[in-house]
């Protein structure tokens, strides 16, 4: 099994490069838009704990939206499912930063996977942590097992400058009452988890966890309940990829989640976690090297979730 997923990587790299220069790199925020657009990484981890990579897997780049998953994790992990009373799980079928949505559901997002949901999830962290942003990256360096992983100051501060949207999104949470804290603070929160920075690596490291029934693979020791997992899953399933969760269900068949940055990390139950990235994205905010290698992945294994 070894080799043949490596030869399936590679094949797949080889299988993507005539798309590099097809879509654009995220510039609304203009700090993102400094990234070499060229560039292809992927990396799997099994749950044994096996690597194989090609391409820029080793190197850093923004996990932006990635990181709710992260937020979510956390949150569930010491509230538990009482904050699905704040925010739902449904598709959204609409764009990560969308107004309209929530107005009509009075301020209930519909999943944590867009801003406004993972808002939410960020205002319930800062009740629950001591130091909200030291303890999130905690949490992160743990899954991944990198206590190198950190913030990216600089695109933290471009997404606020230029974070007009995700503003107009909070006070619309708060004057709903579904944001407790000062907007600002969640802002802040939110700002700094899009801005952390990781690898392919990473990410599969990281994302092993939830193909491992919610336990770390190294220790067995438990972080989230098999049922939690199965929830955090679905809604990685249903709501991973914003308008394009149907299309990546349809042509991948993991759950997974996607981020500006170009990152995508998808995960097979029982058996492996995998991340691709490639800085151009597709029209609904998705990398489309990203996309293409993993739909590859699981047509060249032959195996998806369905
Ligand atoms: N930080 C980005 C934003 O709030 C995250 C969006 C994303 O990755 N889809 O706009």
């Amino acid at each position: 099994m070894s080799h043949h997923y490596q030869s399936v990587l590679e094949s797949i790299h080889a299988e993507v490069l005539p798309l590099q220069s097809d879509g654009a790199v995220a510039n609304y925020i203009p700090e993102l838009a400094k990234v070499n657009a060229n560039t292809f990484g992927m990396h799997l981890r099994t749950i044994e704990g096996l690597d194989y990579s090609v391409g820029s897997s080793n190197e850093l780049f923004s996990i932006q939206s990635i990181s709710k998953v992260f937020a979510l994790a956390l949150v569930v992990s010491i509230v538990g499912e009482k904050i699905f009373k704040r925010v739902g799980v449904e598709p959204s079928g609409s764009s990560f930063n969308s107004l309209v949505q929530l107005e009509y559901e009075k301020g209930i997002p519909r999943n944590p996977l867009i801003n406004a949901g993972a808002m939410v999830v960020c205002d319930a962290l800062i009740d629950q942590l001591d130091k909200p942003k030291k303890d999130f990256l905690g949490f992160v360096r743990r899954l991944a097992q990198n206590k190198k992983i950190g913030y990216n100051e600089r695109v933290a501060a471009s997404e606020k400058e230029y974070g007009f949207r995700n503003a107009a999104l909070a006070n619309f949470l708060k004057s709903f009452g579904n944001i407790r804290h000062d907007v600002d603070e969640v802002l802040d929160l939110y700002f700094h988890i899009c801005s952390v920075e990781m690898s392919c690596k990473d990410l599969a490291n990281a994302f092993v966890l939830f193909a491992n029934h919610g336990k770390f693979p190294s220790t067995n020791e438990v972080l989230l309940t098999k049922s939690q997992t199965k929830r955090l899953n679905a809604v990685m399933q249903t709501c991973g990829f914003y308008d394009e969760a149907g299309e990546f269900s349809f042509t991948v068949g993991l759950p997974g989640k996607s981020g500006v940055g170009g990152g995508i990390v998808a995960l097979h139950p029982h058996r492996y976690a995998v991340a691709a990235w490639s800085p151009r994205l597709n029209a609904k905010g998705n990398s489309v090297m990203g996309m293409k290698a993993l739909e590859l992945l699981t047509t060249k294994l032959g195996s998806s979730i369905f």
